[in-house]
């Protein structure tokens, strides 16, 4: 009980905004809740004011690019993201890049991360799976439960890019400055490991 205090307590002065116009943000909310983060739903632009740092969910990036535009926040994220925390999963990766490879749909990301990646790379093969994948977190090897739907996959990292785990030797986890981007869920379960180290390394 005591150890759950003190965990709620540590992260209870971080104002954790979710991106929420689609997709995954309820079970982003529900673990930084757990956490005892204050939490913002993101749909406007001033919703970004008071925030500390974002979390972009995974979802369908055509229609989160469609919504930032229609929601007037392209241009809103993308200065949050030069200063703030900006973690991205699996969509929220595919946002956060410079460059989609065989972009087809036409998605534009916002360009905040020196990645390049392709939408939806493990999906011809898998649609979705999990596994466990080791990870470098604050110096020590990590096991993090992943789940991979459709996930993008990185083609290319620039210098400054750090890649933090791997699966099957390509990088899926990797940070620059204030951001960080996961290919691969990890909020579908109870596992905050990853959410932990994003509020205690990027805030
Ligand atoms: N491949 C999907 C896309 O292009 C992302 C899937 C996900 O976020 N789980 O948006």
């Amino acid at each position: 009980m005591l150890i759950f205090q003190s965990v709620m307590a540590k992260f209870s002065d971080l104002r954790v905004g979710v991106l929420a116009l689609q997709g995954d943000f309820e079970r982003h909310q529900y673990q930084l809740v757990s956490l005892g983060a204050d939490v913002t739903l993101v749909r406007l632009p001033e919703d970004l004011r008071r925030l500390d740092g974002l979390i972009i969910p995974g979802g369908e990036s055509t229609t989160m690019d469609n919504l930032i535009d229609r929601f007037h926040l392209r241009q809103p994220l993308y200065e949050f993201g030069r200063v703030k925390p900006v973690w991205g999963t699996c969509a929220g990766m595919i946002m956060l890049a410079k460059a989609i490879t065989d972009n087809q749909a036409a998605v534009q990301p916002l360009g905040l991360m020196d990645i390049d990646i392709v939408r939806t790379g493990y999906g011809r093969q898998v649609f979705s799976f999990e596994e466990t994948i080791k990870a470098r977190l604050n110096d020590q090897e990590t096991e993090l439960k992943a789940t991979f739907i459709r996930a993008p996959i990185i083609t290319r990292m620039g210098e400054n890019v750090k890649p933090l785990g791997y699966y099957n030797d390509t990088p899926v986890l990797v940070a620059e400055r204030n951001l960080l981007a996961s290919s691969f869920h990890t909020e579908l379960d109870d596992d905050t490991t990853l959410l932990k180290f994003f509020l205690t390394k990027f805030f």
